[in-house]
């Protein structure tokens, strides 16, 4: 059989995780969350998280600046930690790269990590630096701590939370169509670009949110709702119900869809690569939690849905109606 018969996720679950089963130490967290996790005392906890972007498969040389590049490669990890609700510690950068880059190409990415980096209060401590014969790979780790009490689980969901999102969903898969198509960039195209080629990690966001005990579950939105919901989904073993009329689009990514007759909800859905926080909310205080989201960061905590009892997976409903057909999140393979 082919990997591509299985799947990313089924290699992770059927291949690559069950040998691991005994090894992984008691009270630990290992394969399948966002991030693993270690305790370290009973009131806190390290957490790691890796991820790789390749060349042809994440991004393309000539449509991504090597800035862009350095900065995305550290935002999806750091992404990660925030979907646990922790905070990062350092980085670790290894980078493949075929030797006909230029230097400048190199400083440009270090800039671009860097930036981010400052920001955030990450610095990089190590990795490793190899030729590569055809393809820039880039893989990143980063660590980080996080207050026992504080840790965010897919499996945590529960029967009547609300599904929450911390932004909008389908900017980025817009962007990513604007570039493959080669569409001309108006200004509401080159917003799309921008969330697409420099996504901004919600680090503070899911740090604040992990303070609620709540809030229940919490994934970042990599692969696209139908794919990271299904995760907390399955995890938690609970059905989720997602009203599409809530959820969040930009005026930007209309017109675009609009401009080019593609289904908006589409791209909101499956599109993938938004790094934003989707987590489940106790109904009885989601109010108070989204009043004073609003306060702390001027942002909509958007509910689009609500945690159900039922067959793991995803219904969507349009104004009280079924719907069906919809395409499914990114995955490899
Ligand atoms: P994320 O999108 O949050 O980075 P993924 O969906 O890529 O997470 O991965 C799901 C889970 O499987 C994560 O816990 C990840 O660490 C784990 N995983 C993925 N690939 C491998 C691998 N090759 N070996 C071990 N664990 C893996
Ligand atoms: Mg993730």
């Amino acid at each position: 059989m082919k990997i591509s018969n299985l799947g990313e996720f089924g290699l992770i679950e059927e291949v690559i995780a069950p040998e691991f089963k005994e090894l992984i130490r008691k009270n630990t967290t290992g394969i399948g969350d966002d991030c693993s996790i270690m305790p370290v005392s009973k009131k806190v906890s390290h957490i790691f998280t890796t991820d790789m972007l390749i060349e042809k498969t994440h991004f393309l040389r000539d449509k991504i600046t090597p800035y862009q590049l350095g900065f995305k490669s550290l935002a999806v990890n750091l992404s990660d930690i925030a979907a646990m609700g922790g905070s990062a510690t350092a980085s670790y950068l290894s980078i493949g790269l075929p030797e006909n880059i230029e230097v400048d190409w190199m400083e440009e990415f270090i800039k671009g990590f860097k930036t981010l980096s400052k920001e955030e209060n990450v610095p990089l401590m190590g990795g490793d630096t190899t030729s590569c014969e055809d393809k820039i790979i880039v893989n990143v780790g980063v660590t980080g701590e996080i207050k026992n009490e504080n840790i965010k689980l897919r499996s945590a969901a529960k029967e009547g939370d609300l599904v929450c999102l911390t932004g909008k969903v389908g900017d980025s898969a817009g962007g990513l169509q604007i570039l493959l198509n080669d569409l001309k960039t108006n200004d509401s195209g080159l917003k799309l670009l921008e969330q697409h080629l420099s996504p901004y990690p919600h680090m503070s966001e899911g740090k604040w949110l992990s303070d609620f005990e709540s809030v229940h579950a919490m994934i970042d939105v990599s692969d696209g709702i139908s794919s990271d919901l299904g995760h907390i989904c399955k995890a938690s073993g609970v059905q989720c119900s997602v009203e599409i009329e809530n959820v969040p689009i930009s005026g930007e990514l209309k017109k675009l869809t609009e401009e080019q007759n593609w289904n908006p909800y589409e791209l909101a859905l499956s599109g993938g690569e938004d790094y934003v926080l989707l987590l489940t909310i106790d109904k009885e205080n989601f109010k108070s939690i989204s009043e004073d989201f609003r306060k702390k960061f001027d942002k909509t905590l958007y509910a689009i849905g609500s945690v159900q009892k039922g067959k793991p997976g995803i219904i969507y409903t349009h104004k009280g109606k079924k719907i069906e057909g919809l395409k499914k999140g990114y995955t490899h393979f």
